[in-house]
């Protein structure tokens, strides 16, 4: 391996050899070496109000910039940090993170906004999930009140009855909750009607053809339709372009999230973003 062209050879490695066995032995060790020295980031997209336009929080998205690897993505390591178990001490140290950046937004002046924090099916399953959650903001002096939970339909499909007792005390403490990546899970809708949540976050497989292909249209408008009658707020995910965005304004679409405004940011320079969106779009 070497530093220069780690992203390629991990690619390589990975494609070529196509031996689970080797996969995971080297993905083992570099993921609990970076466990272990925290070699971890946390980057922010905003979320931003449909209507006013103005950036209500940041969804935080974990990044892994490994020596030997290069970057591995989430979709790559969290799947696999799960199947080990990796994701508790992995999930402990995300979310302190995100509190101790909450705490820097709130030193600029921005402790009015929320931080996302995207939460795996097995950390939230444990029994103890809640109060080591509480623990961490606690430490950090950090209240529930400022953060979202993201669960997807798979998280929340599991052991339907303490997952309901789940979710109403996260919602009793104050924590706002998503359902996040909403349509590529279950067909059972019953869930929405069972479980307090705040928002439903429409997954960017709809997103993409919403203004081109006429049957995404009518289901996302569907779901927003749905979404309202129940109470929850809509976030569109993955959306890259204008029309998408006036689309989906025009459909009553809650939230807007995607490149079109940001990729996720590091905390600085989601820091920096906010005050450009002050200046130049709230300014005005
Ligand atoms: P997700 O929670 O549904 O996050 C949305 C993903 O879409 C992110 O990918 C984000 O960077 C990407 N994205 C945002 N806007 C756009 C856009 O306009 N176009 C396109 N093409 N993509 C966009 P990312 O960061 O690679 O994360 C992938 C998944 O990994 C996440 O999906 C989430 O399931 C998981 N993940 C990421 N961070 C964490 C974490 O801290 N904890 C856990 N448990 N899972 C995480
Ligand atoms: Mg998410
Ligand atoms: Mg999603
Ligand atoms: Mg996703």
């Amino acid at each position: 391996y070497s530093k220069e062209n780690g992203r390629n050879q991990f690619a390589f490695f990975f494609e070529d050899l196509k031996l689970d066995t080797h996969r995971s032995i080297v993905l083992d060790h570099e993921l609990r070496q970076a466990i272990k020295s925290k070699a971890f980031e946390l980057h922010y997209q905003p979320k931003v109000n449909a209507k006013k336009k103005i950036i209500t929080g940041f969804e935080a998205l974990v990044r892994w910039k490994n020596d030997q690897l290069g970057f591995v993505s989430p979709a790559d390591f969290i799947p696999y940090a799960e199947e080990t178990g990796l994701i508790i001490p992995l999930s402990e140290l995300i979310i302190d993170q995100a509190c101790k950046d909450w705490l820097a937004l709130e030193a600029r002046g921005y402790g009015h906004l929320t931080i996302a924090i995207n939460i795996s099916s097995l950390h939230f399953h444990q029994d103890n999930f809640i109060e080591s959650t509480l623990k961490l903001l606690e430490n950090n002096n950090c209240s529930p009140r400022s953060f979202e939970l993201e669960l997807t339909e798979r998280t929340i499909m599991n052991n339907e009855k303490t997952t309901t007792r789940k979710l109403v005390l996260l919602k009793q403490l104050g924590f706002k909750l998503s359902i996040d990546d909403f349509g590529t899970g279950y067909s059972s809708l019953s869930y929405l009607v069972q479980f307090p949540l705040n928002y439903l976050k429409i997954d960017q497989s709809f997103i993409r053809q919403v203004t081109s292909l006429s049957e995404k249209q009518a289901v996302v408008d569907a779901i927003i339709q749905m979404a309202h009658r129940l109470h929850m707020e809509v976030i569109a995910e993955g959306v890259e372009q204008l029309e998408q965005v006036e689309l989906l304004q025009g459909m009553g679409c809650d939230m807007i999230q995607g490149y079109y405004y940001s990729k996720p940011l590091p905390i600085c320079e989601a820091l920096a973003f906010l005050e450009f969106w002050k200046l130049e779009i709230e300014g005005k």
